[in-house]
């Protein structure tokens, strides 16, 4: 028998009511949506309700996830995120637009792309300050110019990305630089840009200060989906779902022991500091969860119960307030880093909830 536990609950309905949502405000200044579907693992069954729910694209890093999910039929426009000239080949194959900072790999996209007798759509990303990807913004005229000389290859914008690196907030500033971008390209070739993609989750607040958005009209969003916050400042946004994703584990032990490790002091199993505070005796519970399943220091009990220590495969809590029983569940809210790790443990089981599915397929 497969146990069930640890085990991520996804809730389906929250997650499509999430893309909703962020779909309709978003709209309302022109801005259409990319659902960002790497932190999931391209999940079907999820990417589903984003789709069900309005995103215009679906986005991801990594090649697979977007294999995987037009290998289930889910019908979207295809993005990739992140472009290896190894790839190039099923790059052409399998998505309708990549995101490119080098001629080299464009160059081997349009070679693909001309073989087999297909359109590959580009987006350049430009740099504006985050220092990941993206070209100068004085070298974009001269990428630009050699990118419309290539066959099968068109160029459908340009766009950016801010908050992931460095953590550079987009504001106005970098964001109207963008949209000047935008407009002094268009007039130089005289050609239109479909997309000008101005980041990710991060950009909310700036979205919510503006009034004019300028030629930004689009946006590539994966954990305002996911869990309902935005991540400049990571507050919640007003009325989104945050516990779409819950993770339960396990009680196997529960005892009143001294908050005060004894004998003399060494290394523990991961070089951090032990506890020092001595609150006397408390209440501590271990769940059978640790962190070859999630990133604990992302994790938050759902009944407030307060985090003491963890290991590769234990979490300690201190259950004072609560009368815990052996074999009880206790539940956890995840930040994105806990999401990530949790839906890519192995040993984390994937619960689906409040949603039927044809692509639902709990492990
Ligand atoms: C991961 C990623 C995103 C999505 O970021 P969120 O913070 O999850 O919205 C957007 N754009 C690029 C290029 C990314 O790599």
């Amino acid at each position: 028998m497969k146990p069930s536990l640890p085990r991520i609950e996804i809730s389906l309905d929250k997650i499509n009511e999430n893309s909703r949502i962020l779909s309709e405000l978003y709209q309302k200044k022109g801005i259409s949506l990319m659902g960002v579907s790497k932190a999931v693992l391209g999940e079907p069954s999820i990417i589903n309700e984003m789709v069900q729910g309005g995103v215009k694209y679906i986005a991801d890093s990594r090649i697979e996830n977007i294999q995987k999910l037009k290998s289930v039929g889910i019908i979207s426009q295809y993005v990739l995120m992140r472009t290896a000239l190894s790839q190039a080949e099923s790059v052409v194959e399998l998505v309708n637009i990549s995101l490119n900072t080098e001629l080299e790999t464009v160059k081997k996209l349009s070679y693909y792309a001309n073989l087999k007798n297909k359109h590959h759509k580009i987006i350049i990303m430009v740099e504006m300050g985050d220092l990941r990807e993206g070209i100068l913004p004085s070298d974009l005229s001269f990428f630009i110019r050699q990118a419309l000389n290539l066959p099968n290859i068109e160029i459908e914008g340009i766009g950016c990305n801010l908050a992931c690196q460095r953590g550079i907030r987009p504001d106005v500033n970098n964001m109207t630089e963008l949209s000047d971008l935008a407009i002094a390209i268009e007039k130089e070739f005289n050609i239109s840009l479909n997309i000008v993609s101005g980041g990710n989750s991060a950009n909310y607040e700036w979205y919510n200060s503006v009034s004019d958005v300028g030629r930004i009209n689009n946006l590539r969003v994966g954990e305002s989906i996911l869990l309902g916050c935005e991540t400049a400042d990571r507050t919640n946004i007003l009325g989104l779902n945050t516990q779409a994703f819950l993770l339960v584990g396990e009680v196997i032990e529960n005892k009143t022991k001294p908050s005060m490790p004894y004998g003399t002091v060494c290394q523990n199993a991961f070089d951090d500091l032990p506890e020092t505070v001595d609150r006397g005796l408390e209440k501590r519970a271990i769940v059978a969860l640790g962190r070859q399943d999630c990133l604990v220091s992302g994790m938050k009990s759902v009944d407030g119960m307060e985090i003491l220590g963890s290991s590769s495969d234990h979490i300690i809590l201190n259950a004072n307030e609560h009368d815990l029983q052996i074999g009880d569940e206790v539940k956890f809210s995840l930040n994105y880093g806990a999401l990530l790790a949790a839906m890519t443990s192995p040993y984390v089981r994937k619960k689906y909830l409040n949603h039927e599915s044809k692509f639902m397929k709990s492990t």
